[in-house]
C-alpha cells in the first residue's frame, strides 16, 4: 500500500485505490489520532453514497469493505466529519486532528428465536456472530464479526498512516463518544492493534469500580484539587492514565450535568479493577 500526497495510491498487490469525492469535508488538519468505526449499515456502497450526500453532513477518510477493498473519500490532511461531539483524556473535537476509518459492518445484532438481525432487519447467519460484552456495558450482546481480510487491510493502512504522520493513538468511536456510540465494539481487536502498532499494552481497556461508599472525582491528582463529581459505590470508570497514586478516568453510565462524560482524578485506593 502506498500513500501519495495524502491519498492512498495503490494496494500491495498494485491495484489503484478508488478516491470518491465527498463535499462533506473541511480545511487542513494535522492527524494525531486514528479513529476506528463501523458503518452500522447495509453495505459499504450505501455508506459511500451517504457520505457523498451533502445533507448527510458526515464522512470518513476511508471505508474498508468486507473484502478488504478501500475507498478513500477525504485526503488524510483534510478534515472529515466522522467523530461528532467527542472527547478523550484532555482532548475534544476529534475531527480537528484525526483520521476516520469506517469498516463495513452492520454492528450490533439482535437475537430473535435463534436468528440474528441487524437494526435494519437483515438476517445474518450465526457463523458471523460474536457474543461479547461491550466494555461500556454490563451484559453480553451480539455483534457482527469483521473479516480477516478487512482487519488485515485496516492494520496495513494504520501502519502506513503511522509511518507517515505523527499518530499518538488509535481509538474507537466508542472511546471518544462513550455515551453516543458503540463502534467499533468488542468484535474489533483493538488491544491487538494497539499492542502491535504502538508497541504497548492497551491503555483504554482497564475498567475499575468504586470500592467505597463515595469517591470524589477531582480536577487534579491530589485531595487539594476541587471535587467535580461524587461517585457512589460500584460506579464504573475507565482508566486513562495515572500519576502519584491517582488515576485519571472517565466515568461510565453517568454523564455530567452537561450530558458530557465526566473526566477527572480519583485516588486509586478507592478503585478496584474489574
Ligand atoms: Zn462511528
Amino acid at each position: 500500500m502506498i500513500i501519495l500526497k495524502d491519498k492512498l495510491g495503490k494496494t500491495i498487490s498494485g491495484e489503484s485505490i478508488s478516491f470518491i469525492e465527498t463535499p462533506n469535508k473541511e480545511g487542513i488538519i494535522v492527524p494525531e489520532y486514528i479513529i476506528i468505526h463501523f458503518t452500522a449499515g447495509r453495505g459499504a456502497e450505501n455508506s459511500i453514497n451517504w457520505f457523498k450526500d451533502p445533507t448527510a453532513k458526515a464522512s470518513a477518510h476511508i471505508i474498508i469493505d468486507s473484502d478488504g477493498r478501500i475507498t478513500q473519500m477525504v485526503e488524510f490532511n483534510k478534515k472529515a466529519w466522522h467523530a461528532g461531539r467527542s472527547r478523550w483524556a484532555d482532548r475534544s473535537g476529534f475531527n480537528d486532528f484525526s483520521i476516520g476509518i469506517e469498516l463495513e459492518n452492520p454492528g450490533r445484532l439482535t437475537k430473535v428465536n435463534e436468528r440474528f438481525y441487524a437494526w435494519f432487519e437483515k438476517e445474518y447467519s450465526k457463523d458471523v456472530v460474536v457474543t461479547a460484552k461491550h466494555k461500556h456495558e454490563n451484559e453480553t450482546s451480539y455483534w457482527h464479526s469483521f473479516t480477516e481480510k478487512q482487519l488485515d487491510t485496516c492494520f496495513q493502512v494504520c501502519k502506513l498512516l503511522m509511518e507517515t504522520y505523527n499518530i499518538k493513538n488509535i481509538l474507537g468511536h466508542d472511546d471518544i463518544a462513550p455515551f453516543r456510540k458503540n463502534d467499533p465494539g468488542p468484535a474489533f481487536p483493538m488491544e491487538n492493534f494497539r499492542a502491535k502498532l504502538l508497541g504497548r499494552e492497551d491503555d483504554t481497556a482497564d475498567m475499575y469500580k468504586v470500592n467505597t461508599e463515595y469517591a470524589n472525582v477531582r480536577n487534579g491528582a491530589g485531595i487539594e484539587f476541587e471535587a467535580i463529581a461524587e461517585l457512589k459505590k460500584d460506579t464504573q470508570v475507565e482508566f486513562i492514565k495515572s500519576k502519584l497514586g491517582w488515576f485519571y478516568v472517565y466515568v461510565l453510565f453517568k454523564p455530567g450535568k452537561d450530558g458530557e462524560p465526566i473526566y477527572g482524578w480519583i485516588n486509586s485506593d478507592l478503585l478496584t479493577k474489574i
